[in-house]
């Protein structure tokens, strides 16, 4: 008979004080159900435990560089959209992890590439990329879809995000809520200016995966604009043009109902 091999678990946590209760209490069930634990990232692991809220999900996406393992999150933060199991019900979910008895779920990846004089720079995002002009200036750029000018754009910024952020800052800004099975991405003006002078679209677009957005900024390095990567802050000199598209990196999400989505949409936002 083949011998099963034991499964390992990498763990992440925030630093506040329930999550590391939390914490404890995790690396004791997985001990129990036989499962090894590490508390630093391990690439060869079968899960991503993750402790904390959203901000601590999407922050160990980016320490794992996009890992493939599959990851679950454990609310001890406020809402909990990527952290959906709640902390009381960790014994019931590492069981579950034991036995293979839950599903993947997909979740899209934005790939941004920055290209300025010098240097190209690229970056992955799970919620959103957002452009957003800095101080009180207008953000003035020509946007393509392919190879079509679709506008050139006025106003305070520009938002895409991917179905599972549409949820994020995306929501926010006016933009639609998008099914989390959909392969395709959203782009969301940031108070577009609508006049004689700017004709800028002020509604968000919704975008198949094959879709490839460039964008041109009008005046270089005299008004600059910040870049905001799921949250983070990042800033560059004399960029020439920004393309960004679906990647065909995926996160994969552990969940235990096919309906989370739905079951967090009417749980956390209406
Ligand atoms: P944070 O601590 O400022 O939290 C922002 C809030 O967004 C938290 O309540 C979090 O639970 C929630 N959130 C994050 N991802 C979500 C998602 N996919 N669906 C629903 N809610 C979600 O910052 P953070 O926790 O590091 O999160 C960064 C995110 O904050 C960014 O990716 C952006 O989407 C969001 N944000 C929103 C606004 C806005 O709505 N005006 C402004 C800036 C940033």
């Amino acid at each position: 008979m083949e011998e099963e091999m034991t499964k390992k678990a990498n763990i992440f946590a925030n630093l506040y004080q329930l999550s590391f209760e939390v914490k404890e209490k995790v690396i004791k069930e997985l001990i129990d159900n036989d499962i090894d634990v590490s508390e630093t990232f391990h690439p060869d692991a079968d899960f991503n435990i993750v402790i904390g809220g959203d901000g601590t999900f999407i922050k160990a996406v980016h320490d794992s560089e996009f890992s493939s393992i599959p990851f679950i999150g454990i609310n001890t933060g406020h809402l909990g959209f990527y952290n959906d199991v709640k902390y009381y019900e960790v014994e019931e979910a590492i069981k579950k992890l034991k036995e293979n008895d839950f599903i993947l779920n997909h979740l899209k990846v934005i790939d941004c590439e920055i290209i300025t004089d010098d240097k190209t720079y690229t970056y992955n995002s799970i919620n959103e990329i957002v452009l957003k002009a800095k101080y009180t200036s207008i953000m003035n750029f020509d946007l393509y879809v392919d190879h079509v000018k679709l506008q050139t754009f006025a106003g305070d910024g520009i938002l895409f995000s991917t179905p599972s952020g549409s949820t994020a800052y995306n929501l926010s800004a006016g933009g639609a809520l998008l099914c989390q099975n959909l392969n395709a991405f959203q782009i969301t003006p940031l108070a577009a200016i609508r006049s004689s002078l700017h004709r800028s679209l002020d509604k968000s677009l919704v975008v198949p995966k094959e879709t490839l957005i460039r964008l041109v900024p009008k005046s270089r390095g005299d008004v600059p604009f910040s870049i905001g990567v799921d949250g983070i802050h990042k800033e560059h000199d004399n960029i020439r043009e920004i393309n960004i598209k679906l990647s065909d990196k995926i996160i994969n999400k552990i969940v235990f109902n096919p309906d989370w989505f739905w079951i967090n949409i009417k749980e956390k936002f209406i």
